[in-house]
C-alpha cells in the first residue's frame, strides 16, 4: 500500500466570509475549505483515516471493515480509500438491505465495497462491542462508525498548524464527535463551537475522554430537528450561500453549522472584534444524494 498523502493535506485555502451580518458585529468569519485535502476521501473523514490507514499498513492489514448508514460519508470514504489503496473493504450497514440503492451504496458497490446489513438490534449490538465484528473478521483492521478513535484524532495537528491566520473560536459540526476531538487535542487553549448534527446525551462525555480536555462547547440548537433533518430555511440557506460565495455545503453537517454562525453572530454571541474560522469538513457526496430524493427542490451544486 502506498500512503503518499502528507502533501494534500498542506495549502487548503481559507476563505472570509465578508457578509454584512459580520461587518455589523464586528466579527470576521472565514471558512477553512477542508473538503480539498483530498480528491475522493474528503474532509474530515480523510483526516480520521490517515493515521488509521498508516497504522494497517504498517501491520499488514490488506482489508478494512467498518460500519455505518446507507448515506454514511464514512462508508463513502472508506469505499473510496479502498479503491485508492488496494485494500479490501467490508461495510456493515444499519437496517435491511434497501430495494434501491442511494448514491452513496452505489457508489460504495461501484468500488468493489462489499457489503453486509444487518439489523438495527444486531448492529447497535457490534458498535458497543466491536470485538463481535473482530471475530467475524479476524484478519481486518476495524474502523469504528464515523472513523472516530484514538488514531483519528492525529490527522487534526496538521490541520491546525496549518492555519496561518489569527483567530479566536475554531468551529466544527458533530457527528461521533471525533473531529470536535481532534481540534481541542490540538489548540487546547482556544474556543471550540461543536453545532450538533444528531442529538447524543452522552456526546460531551465521549468528546472530553477523547481529547482529554475541556475547551469546547456544544452547540444544539441548530440541528433542525435531528440527524439528517432538513427543512426549506436550511436549503434555502445553502443555495444563498453558495451563490453568494461559490462554496458547497452539505445539509447534514456544514450547512447546519454555518447556518448556526449566522444565528449566532445575530444574537450576538461572538465577543466583538472576534475572528472565527469553520471548519468545513466535507460530506459533499450528501448532496448527491438528497438531490434524488428531493428532485424538486434540489441542492444547486456542480462537482
Ligand atoms: C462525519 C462528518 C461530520 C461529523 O464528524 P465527527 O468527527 O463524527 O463528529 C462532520 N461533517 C461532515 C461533513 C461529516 O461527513
Amino acid at each position: 500500500m502506498n500512503l503518499e498523502f502528507d502533501d494534500h493535506t498542506t495549502q487548503i485555502p481559507i476563505r472570509q466570509i465578508a457578509d454584512p451580518i459580520f461587518e455589523e458585529k464586528h466579527i470576521e468569519v472565514s471558512i477553512y475549505l477542508d473538503y480539498l485535502n483530498h480528491p475522493r476521501i474528503s474532509g474530515n473523514k480523510w483526516r480520521k483515516m490517515m493515521f488509521n490507514l498508516k497504522f494497517a499498513r504498517d501491520n499488514q492489514y490488506k482489508t478494512l471493515v467498518t460500519m455505518g448508514g446507507a448515506y454514511s460519508n464514512h462508508i463513502y470514504a472508506v469505499a473510496n480509500a479502498g479503491a485508492e489503496f488496494g485494500l479490501r473493504t467490508i461495510g456493515i450497514l444499519r437496517g435491511e438491505e434497501p430495494n434501491h440503492y442511494g448514491y452513496t451504496l452505489r457508489h460504495a458497490k461501484a468500488m468493489n465495497m462489499e457489503l453486509e446489513f444487518v439489523s438495527r438490534e444486531n448492529y447497535r449490538a457490534m458498535r458497543a462491542n466491536p470485538s463481535l465484528i473482530s471475530e467475524k473478521f479476524p484478519d481486518a483492521f476495524f474502523l469504528p462508525e464515523g472513523g472516530t478513535n484514538d488514531l483519528a484524532l492525529l490527522g487534526f495537528e496538521s490541520l491546525i498548524q496549518s492555519i496561518n491566520i489569527p483567530y479566536d473560536y475554531l468551529a466544527v459540526p458533530v457527528g461521533t464527535g471525533g473531529t470536535l476531538a481532534g481540534i481541542s487535542k490540538y489548540s487546547p487553549h482556544l474556543e471550540h463551537l461543536g453545532f450538533m448534527s444528531v442529538r447524543d446525551a452522552s456526546l460531551h462525555e465521549s468528546i472530553r475522554v477523547l481529547s482529554s480536555n475541556d475547551s469546547f462547547q456544544l452547540i444544539p440548537n441548530f440541528d433542525f430537528g435531528g440527524y439528517a433533518k432538513t427543512n426549506k430555511v436550511l436549503i434555502d440557506f445553502i443555495n444563498d450561500f453558495y451563490v453568494q460565495y461559490q462554496i458547497p455545503l452539505d445539509p447534514i453537517y456544514t450547512g447546519k453549522m454555518m447556518y448556526g454562525i449566522f444565528e449566532l453572530a445575530k444574537r450576538d454571541f461572538f465577543k466583538e472584534g472576534s475572528s472565527i474560522i469553520a471548519i468545513h469538513t466535507g460530506g459533499l457526496q450528501g448532496i448527491l444524494g438528497y438531490n434524488e430524493q428531493n428532485p424538486h427542490f434540489p441542492i444547486h451544486y456542480s462537482e
